[in-house]
């Protein structure tokens, strides 16, 4: 039965199109709230290939039943369009194999709202990196619709499942130029790093493992906004600059060939 009868939850399709599924990994590791309060309480996720226990023709019945409801799409990895989508099959129903561009195209023209999850939905990201054999497109590239956008290599769970309480609860966050969601993405990794002291200060690392801004060591974080210093992955533990890495752009336009090298000795 797809129909909740929860007040506010939302039905969900959540397609794998040209990706990874690491931005499906990031979700399931999201704490605050966890993986049974979003279930039961935000969305009902009727279609995810990861997550679904249904499989073949009955699973591909349960996207087109969603289709017919009111339903959030999100999608993570790019979409290949070359030889009309061929490269990403993403179900076989009644014999005829669904191409990831179908597939979106079919329920983004009937979702309430639209979410790219992760660079490769958003930007185009690694799927689409040089040479891009498969021709893969952001979402936005394909549609003609508001996309929310969500990057980041993975996205952060909190970036998801706080867009999606936004959505269910009050409707489209604010939204920068681009699509993304300010409070999540309304400043750089510079403006909050922890090493920003360094910086001011003129004391640059010169090899990892040394105290001090990493800039010369090829850091991104001027570039790239996110607001990972003060949230922070793996359950709020740390994060790339934290154990002492370099940021590399992931979640901005262009990675990951506008944002190499990553590392510059
Ligand atoms: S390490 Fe990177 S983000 Fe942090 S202060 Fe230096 S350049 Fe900015």
């Amino acid at each position: 039965m797809i129909d909740d009868k929860s007040k506010n939850k939302m039905n969900a399709i959540w397609l794998e199109a040209t990706g990874c599924s690491g931005n499906m990994i990031s979700f399931l590791n999201s704490e605050n709230p966890g993986l049974y309060q979003i279930l039961t309480n935000i969305i009902n996720l009727t279609y995810n290939n990861t997550l679904m226990g249904a499989e073949g023709d009955y699973a591909f019945e349960k996207f087109l039943e969603t289709l017919e409801t009111e339903f959030i799409l999100l999608v993570d990895g790019a979409i290949s369009v070359k030889d009309n989508g061929q490269y990403t099959i993403v179900a076989n129903y009644k014999g005829k194999k669904i191409t990831a561009l179908e597939a979106v195209k079919m329920a983004a023209e009937k979702a309430k709202y639209v979410i790219a999850v992760g660079t490769c939905a958003s930007y185009g990201g690694i799927s689409a990196a040089r040479p891009n054999p498969s021709e893969s497109k952001s979402l936005q590239d394909i549609l003609t619709r508001l996309v929310i956008r969500l990057p980041g290599c993975p996205c952060h769970p909190d970036w998801v499942v706080g867009t999606l309480a936004h959505l269910v609860g009050y409707g489209v966050p604010e939204l920068d130029e681009e699509g993304r969601p300010l409070i999540f993405y309304g400043v750089t990794i510079h403006d909050n790093c922890t090493r920003r002291g360094f910086f001011e200060r003129g004391i640059f690392a010169s090899k990892f493992g040394e105290e001090g801004c990493m800039i010369r060591l090829g850091c991104r974080g001027p570039i790239t906004q996110t607001d990972c210093p003060r949230r922070k992955w793996n359950g709020y533990v740390n994060w790339p600059i934290g154990a002492n890495t370099n940021c590399i752009g992931c979640a901005q336009p262009g990675f990951p060939d506008g944002t190499e090298p990553f590392v510059r000795y």
